[in-house]
């Protein structure tokens, strides 16, 4: 029988645990382009999180990752219904974060809000990292696509663009030889909330639901795991009671 509520916080540190014991380094997206150049670490896993929902959560990730003395990158959006970045709680915890070492990237929407908005979309991007870097002080390095409910693709944005060409290094899953990341390594997601799956070099490990702990057993020299902190709770998914 499945275990009841895999998604709690405690048992989510235990697999970073995990990780740490089979001497992974735990790496942020912008030092996986760095070491890929200059070496990377025998066994890497390049820490990503995707904050979709819940910044508050994306804050008790990072109290995790700071306890285990780890770091990881965080993907903001900017135009979310769900949250205000800016908003005082979440303006604190982002630059928590930030003081912490984590690395902040944006987390574009961009075909979304140049069909929704009728502006350009190199534009409406190029504003967006201004606007992160200008509000956090900080220079962001990368962008990762959301995929939300427009039924637009934000990653087809980079078809004919490069990173470069906003003095980015990387997108989550661009191609380039600089990252490749998704496609040269062991991805492992959270993104159907109540069960892991896994693709190995780019292609779908299909019905394997293996949890991240299993996957840093079987010793893959490069894994990418995307997490959202909106899969995680203390006991159970409902404890956030709204009202
Ligand atoms: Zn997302």
């Amino acid at each position: 029988m499945k275990p009841l509520f895999p998604f709690t916080y405690a048992k989510l540190k235990a697999q970073y645990r995990e990780a740490l014991n089979q001497e992974y380094a735990v790496i942020r997206c912008c030092d996986y382009v760095n070491l890929k150049r200059n070496g990377l670490p025998p066994k890497t896993l390049v820490n990503r999180v995707d904050i979709d929902f819940s910044v508050k959560k994306a804050g008790q990730l990072g109290q995790l990752f700071n306890d285990l003395g780890i770091k990881a990158t965080f993907f903001v959006r900017l135009h979310a219904p769900e949250y205000n970045p800016f908003s005082f709680e979440n303006y604190r915890i982002i630059k928590a974060l930030i003081q912490s070492g984590h690395e902040i990237g944006y987390h574009s929407e961009i075909l979304d809000q140049a069909a929704i908005w009728a502006e350009d979309a190199a534009a409406c991007l190029q504003r967006d990292i201004d606007v992160i870097n200008k509000m956090f002080g900080i220079r962001i390095r990368g962008v990762a696509s959301h995929r939300g409910m427009t039924g637009l693709n934000n990653l087809d944005f980079w078809k004919d663009k490069t990173p470069a060409d906003f003095d980015l290094l990387y997108e989550g899953y661009d191609k380039q030889p600089a990252f490749n990341l998704f496609q040269e390594a062991f991805y492992v997601s959270d993104s159907e909330w109540t069960q892991w799956k896994c693709y190995n070099k780019g292609t779908l490990v299909a019905g394997n639901t293996q949890r991240l702990g299993d996957h840093v057993k079987d010793g893959h020299a490069l894994l990418y795991l995307l997490i959202h902190p909106d899969t995680y709770f203390e006991r159970h998914f409902y404890e956030d009671e709204g009202g």
